[in-house]
């Protein structure tokens, strides 16, 4: 095949033939010792869920797709709306009416064809959840609200999922992988938040306002914790939480702990 490099070995012997489209379109991240062709073999090989198209899944999504993940599964249940745009990058200004779904869809293909992209038209519920995360291997959680993170946070535990999760809102953003499902030892986004707040008493993006490139940050941040945990370098954020505040310009690392008596992952489940 005289339009390829074949890369091959390391600790799982993942061996493949890039073409020379691949190799020019990954080249700049080919160079980093960290990833290498084994590394990209295996981002070309993963599987990775985005639950929500909105503010954090648009750069994450396209950051991911960028970077050759192989299958991305995109689940939003809403429409693009002229009020999305300012934040909402995969969608453009002729796709508002259209499924979020649909739309971030057409906007990876277009990026990277080496990305099979499956959008789902649908909320994220106890019904669908577990068939949608046997879809990937790192959940992106990119959702805009409390019951949807716990609900992701309990079914990543079952389904022995890593969990990518951020929040953002004004200024402010935060940032955690929860490791909870393949590490007894990691606490779980429940440790964090042990009580769902009440409906209405936690200011949202609708009711309080967020800047566009602050959901840009967080969101590519996530890409970036999620392709390291798919290659497996780098130091993992399990076990810390990120605090950003792009206003003021601060970003703080804090350590969270294990709670022993969390409903999900806690010693009495
Ligand atoms: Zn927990």
């Amino acid at each position: 095949m005289p339009n390829s490099v074949h890369f091959s070995g390391g600790r799982e012997g993942i061996g493949m033939d890039f073409s020379s489209e691949q190799l020019q379109r990954y080249s700049r991240q080919l160079l980093l010792k960290e990833m290498g062709g084994q590394g990209q073999a295996r981002l070309l090989a993963s599987r990775v869920v985005v639950v929500g198209a909105g503010g954090l899944g648009s750069p994450a999504a396209y950051y991911l797709a960028a970077a050759g993940v192989g299958r991305l599964l995109v689940i939003d249940d809403d429409r693009v709306e002229l009020s999305n745009l300012q934040r909402q990058i995969l969608h453009t200004s002729d796709r508002v009416g259209e499924d979020k779904a649909q739309s971030a869809a057409t906007a990876l293909r277009a990026l990277n064809p080496d990305t099979e992209v499956i959008p789902i038209v649908s909320r994220l519920h106890a019904e669908n959840v577990q068939s949608i995360l046997a879809e990937g291997d790192v959940i992106v959680d990119g959702s805009d609200n409390f019951a949807t993170r716990y609900l992701l946070n309990e079914a990543c535990l079952q389904a022995g999922k890593v969990l990518v999760s951020a929040a953002v809102l004004g200024f402010e953003g935060q940032l955690s992988t929860f490791r909870h499902g393949v590490d007894g030892s990691a606490p779980c986004y429940r440790c964090l938040y042990p009580e769902l707040p009440q409906s209405g008493a936690q200011p949202t993006c609708r009711s309080a306002g967020i800047l566009g490139a602050v959901a840009g940050v967080l969101g590519a941040w996530q890409a970036a914790e999620t392709i390291k945990e798919i290659v497996g370098i780098g130091d993992s954020l399990a076990g810390s939480l990120l605090l950003l505040n792009l206003l003021h310009g601060q970003l703080l690392r804090i350590q969270i702990s294990k709670n022993p008596a969390c409903p999900v992952c806690g010693s009495n489940v």
